[in-house]
């Protein structure tokens, strides 16, 4: 246990890319581009042996053949996205384990951003990465998939142990916590605004979140609550009801 490091490689304008590595030896979790990779990977001395990719979008593959043609690397992907992973050469599926070196790497099918969104979770170390699906304070715009879908996929996160720690895909916590206030007003949401505009003045990601975090303030993860289904409608709500009015409304915040 907490033998893997993570870091946290910015990339673009407000994606995260993620380095896990094992002593020497690396993997990069949804390479958006390959330059601060190569960079961080010269800096540290480290060798990387694999991507992993969440789903198929730009934002998260774009480094992938860059990488491919300068190290001996292999990409692991969704088998049911093959089309659409470039160089994909590990075809995982549900429930399958990676493993990366001694690590157990379990992949979680998260449907609804895309429609073969998958999370990479190592429960020896409480880490899950989550791509576009979850981020703190929110989720993925539902670009394929059904509220329905990303709904199942959130309450597969909520899960999980509440010490996980999340990685998400980028850097949208300030507005996801505005959005929440604009719904949910209360002390808890301001004093984590004051906490997120620290961090942010200082360039320091908002990231990791952990599960716990996201049940206590999350709105996504809450449509489940009836305190939160009376503030979006008189009428009785399901579950799925009440996440698709707060997946609406986020779409046009
Ligand atoms: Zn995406
Ligand atoms: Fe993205």
């Amino acid at each position: 246990m907490g033998n893997l490091k993570v870091d946290i490689i910015p990339c673009l304008s407000d994606n995260y890319s993620y380095i896990v590595s094992d002593g020497n030896q690396a993997l990069v979790i949804d390479p958006s581009e390959s330059k601060p990779i190569i960079n961080f990977l010269e800096k540290n001395n480290l060798e990387l042996k694999f991507v992993l990719n969440t789903h198929h979008h730009f934002d998260h593959v774009g480094g992938n053949l860059e990488l491919k043609n300068k190290y001996n690397i292999l990409i692991a992907g969704n088998a049911n996205d093959k089309e659409r992973i470039p160089g994909i050469d590990i075809l995982l599926n549900e429930n399958e384990k990676f493993n990366f070196n001694m690590n157990s790497i379990e992949i979680i099918n998260v449907p609804g951003h895309t429609s073969e969104c998958i999370a990479f979770y190592i429960k020896n170390e409480n880490i899950i990465f989550t791509g576009d699906s979850i981020f703190s304070l929110g989720c993925g715009r539902l670009f394929e998939g059904s509220p329905q879908q990303m709904w199942n996929s959130i309450c597969k996160i909520k899960r999980l142990p509440n010490n996980t720690k999340i990685y998400c895909g980028h850097e949208y916590t300030m507005s996801n916590a505005k959005f929440i206030q604009s719904i949910n007003n209360n002390t808890q949401i301001k004093l984590k605004i004051n906490e997120i505009e620290d961090l942010r003045a200082k360039d320091i990601p908002t990231i990791p979140t952990t599960v716990g975090d996201e049940k206590e303030l999350n709105i996504f993860f809450q449509a489940d609550q009836d305190n939160i289904k009376s503030l979006l409608s008189k009428d009785f709500l399901t579950d799925e009801e009440a996440f698709k009015i707060i997946r609406s409304a986020k779409d046009v915040f």
